[in-house]
This record gives structure tokens, sequence and C-alpha cells, in this order.
């Protein structure tokens, strides 16, 4: 790192402050990001935290040579299998699926991949190994087919997220089991039925609990002692500090992680989404109708730490912002490499203050309408810093013009009965017509549905 750089400053979730960021190794910086359970379509909550890991992604990626990213995706839970039972369709069918979908909502929106995407059940190995070391070392008892987790042996237990043993006690969010020693104690381990996935163990044939995954895949790629964990809010209890124990405990000289950054939760309409209100999104439901690049700037009007409130106006507002910063881009070359101006650069090293940021670029667009080309470079180079401004505004335009949803409704149903007619050259002039619309359709076991390449 330059010393004409910024300094990165995080939030730092466990000392509650905003502290400089130091790497453990300039050369390599670790992070590590929970990823999704994959029983369904991801909603716009699930991308917010994708975003937020992939903006402070972004900001490392600038700032040090070389960053190794973890994000796992848990694809053995309950809830897997309760909605494979649902479906009628085999678990690995049901995962695979939600795995290419997370892949595409999330390309969509112009998020990278991680370098390593670890599946929890290719490391079921690794779970058996820390859970036969916490056994040893005292931290964990077996008990009816089950291996717990004693939160007594961690003296520590409750300082991430900053409870106290009365709070755990108290909790409500604890399950009461008869097998447990103590009520704060979580499953490392529990038995399968037959007709669910388990492996064989030391404690019989079983399946791992949550919290378990992620302490096993963090180590396997990134160590005892690793920079950044982060994930959504509700992932800081008990997801987080169970993995801060167990991790600890099995690996007293390491440190797990080194900063912990959460980010705050997404509102639809001011109201917390849920299915029973009608108001729960999934990214697709807004991609049908909205470009993409809208949604990704619409999730970085709040910084990372404060609510988001998603709404329609919201979103409208978004749209109306990128048609303002690709106006002001003009000519500048898709290709341009320009320096990312240094009062953006400020504002995403102080915590990833990405309004700040956007307020900066709209100064540059000011400058840039008014004929100063140096401006427009440097918002294109600010916007491409934060995964923005990614196509040229001739894409832009074409693409953000308003596609009337009732007439692509209508060339779906002509394209239906042109294959029920066997008229297939006219079924594939429709799709063509469409793509040529920047609309891509998907034909599925419930009918065609569409959405914008
Ligand atoms: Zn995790």
């Amino acid at each position: 790192m330059s010393d004409t750089m910024p300094h990165l400053a995080l939030h730092d979730s466990r000392s509650r402050k905003i502290v400089p960021f130091v790497p453990l190794d300039p050369g390599n910086v670790r992070v590590y990001f929970c990823g999704p359970t994959v029983y369904d379509l991801a909603h716009i909550g699930n991308l917010r935290a994708m975003v937020t890991a992939d903006i402070l992604v972004l900001v490392l990626r600038h700032l040090y040579p070389r960053v190794t990213y973890v994000r796992n995706i848990t694809d053995v839970d309950d809830k897997i299998n309760a909605r494979a039972r649902e479906n009628g369709e085999p678990i690995a069918a049901l995962t695979a699926r939600t795995i290419r979908d997370f892949h595409e909502d999330l390309a969509a929106v112009g998020i990278l991949p991680p370098d390593v995407e670890p599946r929890a059940t290719h490391h079921i190995g690794e779970m058996l190994d820390m859970i036969a070391r916490l056994i040893a070392g005292g931290h964990a008892y077996e008990a009816q087919g089950h291996v717990l987790f004693a939160v007594s042996s961690f003296a520590a237990y409750g300082a991430l997220s900053g409870r106290s043993p009365d709070d755990l006690l108290a909790g409500a969010r604890v399950e009461i089991a008869p097998y447990k020693r103590d009520a704060g104690d979580f499953v490392l381990w529990k038995p399968s039925d037959p007709d669910l996935p388990g492996w064989e163990s030391p404690w019989g044939r079983g399946r791992p609990g949550w919290h378990i995954e992620c302490s096993a895949m963090s180590h396997r790629y990134l160590g005892e002692s690793f920079d950044i964990h982060g994930g959504g809010s509700d992932l800081l209890f008990p997801h987080h500090e169970n993995e801060l124990a167990q991790s600890q405990c099995c690996f007293p000289h390491g440190r797990f992680a080194n900063h912990w950054m959460h980010n705050a939760m997404l509102l639809v309409d001011g109201e917390k989404m849920s299915k029973s209100l009608g108001n729960f999104l999934t990214v697709r439901d807004v991609l049908r109708d909205t470009p993409a690049e809208a949604l990704r700037l619409l999730l970085l009007h709040a910084q990372y730490r404060s609510v988001l409130n998603f709404t329609r106006a919201g979103l409208a507002e978004a749209k109306q912002t990128l048609d303002r910063f690709y106006r002001a881009l003009g000519d500048v070359p898709a290709d341009a490499q320009g320096p990312v101006p240094e009062p953006v650069l400020a504002a995403l090293c102080d915590d990833l203050n990405t309004p700040r940021a956007l307020a900066e670029m709209h100064a540059l667009a000011d400058r840039a309408l008014a004929g100063d080309g140096e401006a427009a470079a440097g918002l294109q180079a600010a916007g491409r810093m934060i995964g923005l401004l990614r196509q040229t505004p001739d894409e832009w335009f074409r693409a953000g013009a308003d596609v009337d949803s009732a007439a692509i409704d209508a060339l779906i149903a002509d394209r239906l009965a042109a294959r029920k007619a066997r008229d297939f050259a006219r079924a594939d002039a429709i799709r063509a017509e469409l793509a040529d619309l920047g609309i891509i359709l998907e034909d599925g076991p419930t009918g065609t549905s569409w959405r914008r390449a």
C-alpha cells in the first residue's frame, strides 16, 4: 500500500468501534463471508449482504496485491431437507438448481465470485476432526447420539455479540433439549434418519449442526487466524458467536477472525420482509422489470451498517441516477483505465461509506455534464471501482428503454402457440426477437419466464 493511498478503516463488531484495518499479511488479505443455505431463490435481503462483501473485496483488491475471499455454500440443513420433501424432489437436485440460480442472480448484479466457494457436504471430514478435538479438549460432549458444544467451557462466550451469560440463559432463541447440560449448548453433530443425508462418525450416522461448517471451512482455506469475517447482522448471534467459540477452543493459538463486520437489515416499504406480509422480494422479482445495475445502486444508497429501506420509488431514483451518470460519461472510451478520484476512494475507505462515494460521483457528474472530460473519466473509474457503469452509455440507454411486460407476455403466448402448432421456425424467431430486446426466456416445468440479459 503506497503512502498516498487512503487508509482503510472498518467498524469491528467485536470492539464496536471503527478501527484501522491492519492485515495479518499484506501480501494476502484473507476474508470469509457466510454464504447461502441453498433451498430457495435469493431474496434482496440476502443480496444486500452479498453486495456488502463485494464492495469490501473490491476496495481490498484496490489497496492490496492479493485478497483471498472465501464464501461457503450451506448444502446440508433441515430447511433443505424439508423443502426437498415438500417439492418431492431429490435433495441434490434442489441444491444444484438453487446454487445455479444464486450464481446467476449475483452475476446479474455484478457481484464477483469468491476465490473459494466451499460446500459443507464436501468438508464433513474436516468437521469431524474438529468435533473430535473439541471433545478431547473438554469443550464438547456426546449425549443421546448428539455432540454438543459446552458453552461453559469457553470463558469468552457471548463477548462477540455482547451478551452476558444471563441474557443467554434467558434468551428465547436457545432450544431447550433434555440432553443438554446447559441451555445454551449447541449442536455440533446430530443423528440422521436413514432417509435423510448422513455420514458415518464415531458417534453414529449423523449430520453436522450448522455452525461447525464455517469453522471447519475457514480453517481449511484461511488458517487459524484470518483478517475479516462478515455476514448479515442476524448472523452475529448465535451463528458467529458459536463459530468463534468452536474455533478458539479448537485452535487456541489462533485468533479466528481478526475483524468482524456485519451489515444491517433491509426493510421493504418500511417493514421487515416476510412472506406473510406479501412484501417478500426475490432478486428475480426485482430484476424482472428493473435493470440489475439500478438494484445494485439502490443497495449502495445506505452505508452497510444502516438499515436500508427498499422502495419502488428508491429503485426509480436509482435508475434516474444511472441515466444521469451514463449521460455524464459522454464519449469516455469504455476501456479507459483512469485513476479512481481520491475523494471517492477516501469515502469507501471510511468504513465503506457508499452514500458519500455516490455523492462524490454526483459532483463528478456535475462537472462532466459541464464539459469536464477529466471528471467524466473519474466518474467512470469511480463507477467501475464499485461495480457500476460497466456498460457503455449506448448499451445502457438501449436496454433501459422501458420494456412493456404485457407485450413480452403476449409474445411468449404466441411462441407457445407456435410450438404447439409445431411451427418451430416461428417460435425461434420470437425468441430471437426478444433476445434482441435484451430479454432472455427460460422454459421451466411451470411454463416460460423471462428476465433481462
Ligand atoms: Zn458461517
